[in-house]
């Protein structure tokens, strides 16, 4: 099936009521966004989740269930009432992903292990997916039963997140990228990274403040935060991209980013951006 570019993740952290959840999903839905991932069991999100749900067929639904129990703590029962969440409170009858946190081996954590299988051989699991920061052990996706892996990518994602991503993409792993838009990059407008050069002092290096990020802020049209979104969205290892909102006019504003191209003379800063971090990288490192 088609996976929007957008995933909206569904979240206890917005405090919503059931009503504002519908109306925030069916915004989304309008908006061209098939892909949810819920990250929450609050009775609103669910009940506004079910009902928005129930109005679209399913088959054009990716719908994810996020587990975030440690390894040791993800037993057959957190199984078990993610599943009766699932079937009776959303009103499914298949997930299409669960993503779990890495277990940090080559399987799945012990006590889930069984039931995640038997559930995925019944076909109400399509699909396992694991999120992580690291490396994840080959010997768990080479089982078959891991498809997906979530990894943070955006604009500031180094050498190692950038092949980790492409690695599992050589996998025949769908990538879901997270935090496209990463806190150091959001804090630049209040703390800045790079101190532009003083009016007073001499600009003799003409490389001086090339690569400095201040195009996330001086962009006409652009926000810092829809050019590191545009950006993550024209990484092509991506299957889709996770984003978290809270209001309507937020979902419609990101939908909209992938209609629209970056402009050139962004991707050529970013490029020079990036260019410039890897050579301070290097640089510290051989400090
Ligand atoms: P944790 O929640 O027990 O997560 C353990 C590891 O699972 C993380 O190690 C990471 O490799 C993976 N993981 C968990 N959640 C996610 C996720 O949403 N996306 C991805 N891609 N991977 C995930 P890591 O990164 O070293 O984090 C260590 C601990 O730091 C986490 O333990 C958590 O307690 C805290 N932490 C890190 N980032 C956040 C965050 O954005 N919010 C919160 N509330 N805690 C965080
Ligand atoms: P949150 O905890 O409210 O964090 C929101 C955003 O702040 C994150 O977006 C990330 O951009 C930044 N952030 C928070 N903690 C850390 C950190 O320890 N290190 C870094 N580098 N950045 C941090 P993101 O990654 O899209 O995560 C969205 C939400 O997913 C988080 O909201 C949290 O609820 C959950 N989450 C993400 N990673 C973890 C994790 O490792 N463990 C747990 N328990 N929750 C996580």
């Amino acid at each position: 099936m088609t996976v929007s570019a957008i995933t909206l993740r569904l979240s206890d952290q917005s405090r919503l009521r059931a009503s504002e959840w519908r109306a925030l999903i069916y915004t989304a839905i309008e908006n061209g966004i098939n892909s949810f991932q819920i990250d929450g069991a609050s009775a609103p999100l669910l009940q506004g989740a079910a009902e928005a749900f129930a109005s679209v067929e399913r088959r054009l639904l990716f719908l994810t269930w996020r587990v975030r129990e440690e390894a040791g703590q993800f037993t057959a029962a957190v199984v078990e009432t993610m599943m009766t969440s699932a079937f009776d409170d959303l009103g499914l009858d298949y997930l299409d992903l669960v993503l779990l946190n890495d277990p940090l081996g080559p399987d799945l954590p012990a006590a889930a292990g069984d039931v995640l299988r038997t559930l995925h051989q019944g076909r109400a699991i399509r699909g396992l997916g694991v999120a992580s920061r690291g490396d994840v052990d080959p010997a768990l996706t080479r089982s078959g039963l891991v498809t997906a892996l979530s990894s943070p990518f955006n604009l500031s994602s180094g050498w190692a997140e950038r092949n980790r991503v492409r690695a599992a993409v050589s996998q025949n792993l769908a990538v879901i990228g997270e935090d496209f838009w990463p806190q150091a990059l959001r804090e630049l407008g209040s703390k800045p990274l790079f101190q532009k050069p003083s009016l007073w002092r001499r600009r003799s290096d003409p490389l001086a403040d090339v690569g400095g990020y201040d195009f996330l802020t001086g962009t006409q049209g652009w926000s810092a935060e829809e050019i590191c979104l545009g950006y993550a969205l024209t990484e092509p290892s991506l299957a889709t991209v996770q984003i978290t909102a809270d209001t309507q006019a937020e979902v419609e504003r990101l939908a909209a980013v992938v209609e629209r191209d970056l402009p050139n003379g962004v991707c050529a800063q970013i490029e020079m951006a990036r260019f410039s971090a890897q050579e301070r990288e290097r640089a510290a490192s051989q400090r």
